[in-house]
This record gives C-alpha cells, sequence and structure tokens, in this order.
C-alpha cells in the first residue's frame, strides 16, 4: 500500500455545474498524477456504503440522496504526502470556511454539495479506490 495516494470524487453538484475540466486542471497543475478515471454515477445503494462510517451523522440521509443525484468523477492520485496535501488542495468542509483559491471555495456552494471528496486517512484512500477500481483499471 502506498502513503503517496490518495482518493477523490469531483461530486454531483460540481460535475451539474460544469467545473470537471477545471477540477481536474486544478489537481494536476497541482502536481498529482492521475493513477485512475472514472465517470460513474453512485445508487442509494453504494451511495449509503461509501459513506457507511457517517451513519449515524445527523446529515447521513441527505449526504446519500444528494450524492446519488447524478453523475461523479472517481479518480486514484499519487503525489508526495498525497492525503494531507489534496485536503489543503480541496480546503474546509464548509466552502464558506475554505482558504481563498481552495477548490471548494471556487466551485462549492454548500457544506453539503461541496463539490469534491478527499480521503481523510491512507486507510480509508486504499479503501475508497478499491470501492471503485481494478487493478487493471490504474496506471
Ligand atoms: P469528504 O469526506 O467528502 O472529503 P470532509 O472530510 O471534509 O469531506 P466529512 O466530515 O468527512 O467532511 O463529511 C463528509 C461529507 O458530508 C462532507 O463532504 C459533506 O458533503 C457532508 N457534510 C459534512 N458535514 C455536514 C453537515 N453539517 N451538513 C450537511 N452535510 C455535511
Ligand atoms: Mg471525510
Amino acid at each position: 500500500m502506498s502513503t503517496n495516494r490518495t482518493f477523490t470524487m469531483i461530486k454531483p453538484d460540481a460535475v451539474a455545474n460544469g467545473h470537471i475540466g477545471a477540477i481536474i486542471n486544478d489537481i494536476t497543475q497541482a502536481g498529482f498524477k492521475i493513477i485512475a478515471l472514472k465517470y460513474t454515477k453512485l445508487t442509494s445503494e453504494t451511495a449509503g456504503k461509501f459513506y457507511e462510517v457517517h451513519a449515524e451523522r445527523p446529515f447521513y440521509k441527505d449526504l446519500v440522496s444528494f450524492m446519488s443525484l447524478g453523475p461523479i468523477v472517481a479518480a486514484i492520485l499519487e503525489r508526495e504526502n498525497a492525503i494531507e496535501e489534496f485536503r489543503k488542495l480541496i480546503g474546509a468542509t464548509n466552502p464558506a470556511e475554505a482558504a481563498e483559491g481552495t477548490i471548494r471555495k471556487k466551485y462549492a456552494k454548500s457544506i453539503e454539495a461541496n463539490a469534491v471528496h478527499g480521503s481523510d486517512s491512507d486507510e480509508n484512500a486504499q479503501i475508497e479506490g478499491d470501492f471503485f477500481f481494478a487493478e487493471n483499471e490504474r496506471f
């Protein structure tokens, strides 16, 4: 398992608002290499499974329904210190609190519809990447 990898999703709000290209550009400009990439859609079942860790949180039901509203882009990314550097690039969970120039500041509308997901640990990056990608889809 590599400690230099993270997993991301471009969420349904950012896809619907036409930000796929700009967000991928920001990600690659920040020095991340794309290891795997997929345009797909979560069902309420798969979104529920992906966010199972948040099952007890009050926003879980809304989050699952929001994440299955429309297509998403999933990706595995590689860079030195990937988890921390990617979370810096995307900014705070609530875009209103995200630093200037971050992806969430630029493209997100609300704490729920916050444009992108970023893994919070090496262990979760591995689990989340495995959720979407087979070995022969990684380069
Ligand atoms: P992500 O895991 O998507 O990268 P995060 O790690 O910044 O986001 P988490 O605490 O893991 O934040 O929450 C997961 C997702 O749940 C958030 O990205 C957001 O879409 C949603 N969320 C978090 N807190 C709230 C809230 N208070 N109200 C509504 N939705 C929320
Ligand atoms: Mg999280």
